[in-house]
């Protein structure tokens, strides 16, 4: 596909397993966290959306810029991150506008909450619906002539992938299997130190006269998200569960918990009104950071993994590196982004 002399082949036998769960929020700016490269990867990883959105023509069902609210406890401490973010704002256009709302402003942005915190309401935030959005790009990928294989595959060196009963010979060969990456690896004597965390969802739904598409999403500091969609859909979340391993199944405890966060900003909230209970498996690294590059050994086979909770936000600028890598139009490019490989392998 793409020109006369390459064909691409995407093997996957769970079609975006924690991309397809997780209905995500891009607006890495305000995080706690302190990993620079981590963040220098977050801000181009949501500046990069503009362009990803443009060329690959996502609709509004797929990603909406429709701002984000980030809240602390303490009255202080959000007049403090104010600061920063408008500092911040200064060298980073993507984030848009930066404002400190108080509670009213607050309720105005998102009428449904019966208790508004005051916070920071940063414009260029955004939400992407996960399955959505793993569905438009396998569309787009096939419509380019990528062959979409959902099959497990296994190394049988480091070249030929086995698959069925078939084995087929590859020049070059992508690794991003998330959580299952470890696994992937090991046949060609590699330990990748990933490790699994089960994340879980609630949706909650309203009537379809709601319109929370242009709500924007409110991050409370130490409860869980509130992110609202189209057709009277919130979406509470997530868990970070680990010791789970790979289960998938949804837990009574998990759900009680995100209810409960949610009604400390919509009190009215009831049982009754969760459709549907979503779980992913985030992969993690020991310093919660993302990895790519090639394997030491094996020059022609490139990994990337480690997304941890912000995937969705680094994974698409992460893919466009190691495609733009592979087609021969830059050097290897993501040093400043993430530790050389070896740190990952045990
Ligand atoms: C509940 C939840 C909420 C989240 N919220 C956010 C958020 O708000 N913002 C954000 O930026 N990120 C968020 N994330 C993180 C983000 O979703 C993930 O980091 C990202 O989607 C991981 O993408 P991936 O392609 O590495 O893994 P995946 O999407 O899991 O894809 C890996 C695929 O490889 C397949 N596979 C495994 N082994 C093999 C094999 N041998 N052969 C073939 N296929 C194989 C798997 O079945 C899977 O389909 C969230 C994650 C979860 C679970």
């Amino acid at each position: 596909m793409t020109d006369n002399n390459t064909s691409i082949t995407l093997f996957d036998d769970g079609l975006g397993q924690a991309t397809k769960a997780a209905s995500g929020i891009i607006s890495p700016w305000l995080s706690k966290r302190r990993n620079k490269r981590w963040y220098h990867l977050a801000k181009d990883g949501a500046e990069f959306f503009s362009k990803l959105v443009k060329d690959s023509q996502a609709s509004y069902d797929v990603y909406q810029r429709s701002g984000t609210i980030i809240t602390r406890n303490d009255p202080e401490k959000l007049t403090k991150l104010f600061e920063l973010a408008k500092q911040k704002q200064k060298s980073t256009p993507a984030m848009g506008e930066v404002l400190l709302l108080d509670q009213k402003e607050v309720k105005q942005k998102m009428p449904i909450l019966t208790n508004p915190p005051a916070g920071i309401w940063v414009s260029g935030g955004a939400k992407i619906d996960g399955s959505a959005f793993v569905n438009h790009l396998i569309s787009q990928a096939e419509g380019l002539g990528v062959e979409i294989i959902p099959q497990k595959i296994k190394f049988a060196d480091n070249h030929h992938l086995r698959f069925g009963n078939q084995t087929e010979s590859f020049d070059k060969i992508i690794v991003s299997t998330g959580a299952w990456i470890k696994q992937t690896v090991l046949p060609l004597g590699i330990n990748l130190e990933v490790r699994p965390q089960k994340g879980q969802l609630i949706d909650l739904n309203f009537s379809k006269d709601h319109h929370f598409d242009s709500y924007p999403v409110l991050m409370p500091e130490s409860s869980s998200d509130i992110i609202p969609f189209e057709n009277g859909k919130l979406v509470i979340g997530a868990t970070h569960e680990d010791d789970c391993g790979f289960d998938l199944q949804p837990t009574d405890e998990a759900k009680q918990l995100l209810l409960s966060n949610a009604r400390h900003f919509i009190s009215n909230l009831s049982e009754t009104d969760i459709s549907d209970v979503r779980v992913g498996t985030r992969a993690y690294t020991k310093d919660f950071a993302p990895f790519v590059g090639s394997l030491p050994k094996y020059n022609n086979i490139y990994v990337a993994g480690g997304l941890g909770s912000s995937g969705l936000t680094t994974g698409p600028l992460i893919g466009y590196l190691i495609a733009k890598r592979l087609s021969g139009n830059s050097e290897d490019s993501w040093s400043d982004y993430s530790k050389p490989i070896s740190n990952y392998i045990g």
